[in-house]
């Protein structure tokens, strides 16, 4: 049997491929304009950094992780010797760690300094097991801002993050932004023993999974998926009711610049995310309907701690990730199609063999100029040739015929209007040879139509 890519993965062929850079394309833009700068930091990282940053008791952590090994390394392993620390090896399941991990290291935010504004894009690895909708290598974008407090940087990146899914296609009525406040160090310790102690007058009705999240971190007992858990939790104390005063503020006043830009929110006192660095703000954002289940497509919050937790100065910081496939989905589910990628603009013909290399070098010039061009390889019949230019989408076609090219023209053919022109070659290598002079990626590029003319009417 032929080899196939390894569960839970899967290809991304040249239409979503397209797509997917596309998709990071418009993050790029989107984000830029709140001065939002690219960072690529390394797909695997000490498995410590997760331990810290993500927390040992997590699933992700405790279960979820790939561990990248060297073959040296194994064998001592196999061999029963232990390995250094620094060679305990995990692919990122997530990008917020190792990002807080670069800023730390290479002191992105000096004391004193603006907050830095990093995203990145790429692919996540967890070791689930795969079912629809869920990778075990799956693409997130995100956003880490640090060094801010103000409660314009948490209405920023959820604006920003609303902004987005506009620009990709999502329908606004389908979406559904959730947003809480988690607290801070001051006030949440006390609503955490309020719900520790809601949770054991109700431990008959509890899954063992939540009387032992209790134990060390009873606030996860909110992301159960029980329905028995999940009704006892509706009726749980809220963090609303416990915040300090100053996060109460902070609070209010991230609402308000919400109110401001007009960004519809619904307040959900059970979202909440179960580790001890996030703090204030969170927010998840859910397609209404076509997702089931899995229909949170972003989200993310303040995480103030955690600079310290991976071994960095306090330095507050928040940020957003989002599921790219997640995205596709509900896309999908909103009737939004994936565009055919064109292979390309333009197709030289040869009548006969005599003309292949005139057509070579003509094809060469067009795409030094910029114009997105291809040929026959394979000794195709004339009538092959339109066939194949029209499979890949050619919207002019250059006939290059003994006869024409001895006096110095070609015909070109519009591929939409049929319309058809003699041009003179010396022009079109003039101009060709003007745009191909241009320093590469260099504007303009120049019109097909300009070009290869067919006459009236353009
Ligand atoms: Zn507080
Ligand atoms: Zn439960």
């Amino acid at each position: 049997m032929s080899l196939q890519a390894p569960e839970g993965t899967k290809d991304m062929l040249p239409d979503e491929a397209k797509f997917w850079n596309r998709f990071k394309q418009t993050a790029a833009e989107v984000f830029g304009r709140y001065g939002y700068l690219p960072i690529e930091t390394p797909m695997f990282e000490q498995t410590e950094l997760f331990v810290r940053g993500i927390g040992e008791a997590t699933d992700v952590v405790s279960k979820e992780m790939f561990q990248a090994i060297s073959g040296e390394n194994l064998k001592k392993l196999l061999a029963g010797e232990s390995i250094k620390g620094k060679s305990r090896l995990s692919l990122r399941p997530e990008g917020t760690a190792g990002v807080v991990r670069a800023v730390v290291q290479h002191d992105l935010v000096p004391q004193g300094a603006a907050p830095v504004k990093l995203m990145y894009a790429g692919p996540m690895f967890r070791a689930e097991r795969p079912q629809k909708g869920r990778y075990r290598q799956f693409n997130q974008i995100g956003v880490e801002c640090l060094g801010a407090e103000a409660p314009t940087t948490d209405a920023e990146v959820i604006i920003m993050l609303m902004r987005f899914f506009a620009a990709i296609g999502i329908p606004e009525r389908s979406m559904r932004l959730l947003l809480n406040s988690m607290g801070c160090e001051k006030c949440r310790p006390a609503y955490r023993e309020r719900v520790r102690a809601y949770m054991e007058e109700h431990e008959g009705e509890l899954c063992d999974e939540c009387m032992r999240r209790a134990e060390i971190n009873p606030l996860r007992a909110f992301d159960c998926k029980n329905p028995s858990c999940s009704a006892v939790m509706e009726e749980a104390p809220k963090i609303t009711d416990y915040l300090c005063d100053d996060c109460k503020e902070h609070y209010a006043a991230v609402k308000s610049y919400l109110d401001a830009a007009s960004i519809d929110y619904v307040e959900d006192t059970r979202l909440v995310r179960g580790l001890d660095y996030y703090t204030r703000t969170v927010f998840e954002v859910q397609v209404v309907d076509g997702l089931g289940s899995q229909n949170a497509i972003g989200g993310g919050g303040r995480y103030d701690k955690l600079a310290e937790e991976v071994g960095g100065r306090p330095t507050s910081g928040l940020g957003f990730a989002l599921g790219y496939e997640r995205c596709v989905l509900a896309l999908q589910a909103a009737g939004v199609e994936f565009a055919p990628a064109a292979r390309c603009d333009f197709f030289v013909a040869c009548v006969d063999e005599t003309t292949r290399s005139a057509a070579f070098e003509l094809l060469q010039m067009a795409r030094d100029a910029g114009i997105v061009g291809e040929m026959d390889h394979q000794g195709r019949s004339l009538k092959s040739q339109f066939k194949l230019a029209d499979k890949l989408g050619a919207r002019r076609v250059v006939i290059l015929g003994p006869d024409e090219l001895a006096e110095g023209k070609m015909k070109v053919r519009d591929m939409g209007t049929r319309r058809e022109a003699l041009v003179d070659i010396a022009t079109v290598r003039e101009l060709l040879a003007h745009f191909g002079g241009l320093p590469y990626g260099g504007e303009p590029v120049p019109q097909l139509e300009e070009v290869f003319p067919v006459g009236e009417g353009e």
